[in-house]
C-alpha cells in the first residue's frame, strides 16, 4: 500500500508517518529528512540545497525527484511507501505519477492533515514554553506555513478531486488522527 500524506509543516505528517511505518511495515519517505542528510554529508547536493533549506524555501524540482527516483524503484519498498513531505509542488505530484507508472504501482491512500495558522502559532508557543526555544521559530515557522500554501495549493487542487483523497482535521489530537487514518485504511 502506497499512501501520501499531505499537509503544511506543524501537521504533524512525521508523527502520522512513523505510526504507520510501524503498523504496515512500510518505509516513511521524508524528503526533508533526505535532503538534511545530504546537508550532513556536505555532499555536491548538499552544499546546493543549504540556503534554500536555511530559509525555509522549497529546494529545486530537479534535485528532489531525482532522490525521490531511486527510492520508487528500490524492490524492497515497492508498494510500501510513505511519501511524508513529497510532492510539494505539481511538477513533483506529476514526476511522481509517472515513477509510480512506470514501477507498476500506484497511489492508494492520500491524506490532507489540514491545519490553520492559528492551530499552528498555538502548538510553537506551547513548545516555546516548554522548550524555551526562541521567536526565531515561530517566525521562521510561520514563513515555511505561508510558502507551503502558496506553493501546494495546486497539488492540493490535483489531488482534492481523487477518489482516494481524504482530508483530517490535523487540529485533532495525535491520537484520534492516527485512528481516523487506520479507520480510513481499514488496519
Ligand atoms: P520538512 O522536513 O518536510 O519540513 O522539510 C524541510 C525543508 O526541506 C523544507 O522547508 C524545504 O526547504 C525542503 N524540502 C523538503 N521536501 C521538499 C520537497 N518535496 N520539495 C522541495 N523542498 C523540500
Amino acid at each position: 500500500m502506497n499512501i501520501i500524506l499531505f499537509g503544511p509543516p506543524g501537521a504533524g505528517k512525521g508523527t502520522q508517518a512513523k505510526n504507520l511505518e510501524k503498523k504496515l511495515n512500510n518505509f516513511q519517505v521524508s524528503t526533508g529528512d533526505m535532503l538534511r542528510e545530504e546537508i550532513k554529508k556536505e555532499s555536491d547536493i548538499g552544499k546546493k540545497i543549504i540556503d534554500y533549506m536555511n530559509e525555509g524555501k522549497f529546494v529545486d524540482d530537479d534535485i528532489v525527484n531525482n532522490l525521490m527516483r531511486k527510492i520508487v524503484f528500490d524492490p524492497k519498498k515497492k508498494n510500501k511507501l510513505i511519501f511524508d513531505g513529497y510532492p510539494r509542488t505539481l511538477e513533483q505530484a506529476k514526476n511522481l505519477d509517472l515513477l509510480l507508472e512506470s514501477s507498476n504501482q500506484k497511489i492508494d491512500f492520500i491524506f490532507f492533515l489540514n491545519v490553520n495558522k492559528e492551530t499552528i502559532v498555538q502548538r510553537i508557543k506551547k513548545r516555546k514554553i516548554i522548550e524555551k526555544r526562541s521567536d526565531d521559530d515561530l517566525n521562521t515557522t510561520l514563513k515555511r506555513y505561508d510558502t507551503y500554501m502558496l506553493t501546494t495549493k495546486p497539488v492540493l487542487e490535483y489531488y482534492s478531486s481523487k477518489p482516494n483523497f481524504n482530508e483530517i482535521d490535523g487540529a485533532l489530537k495525535i491520537t484520534e488522527i492516527t485512528s481516523k487514518i487506520n479507520d480510513i485504511l481499514g488496519v
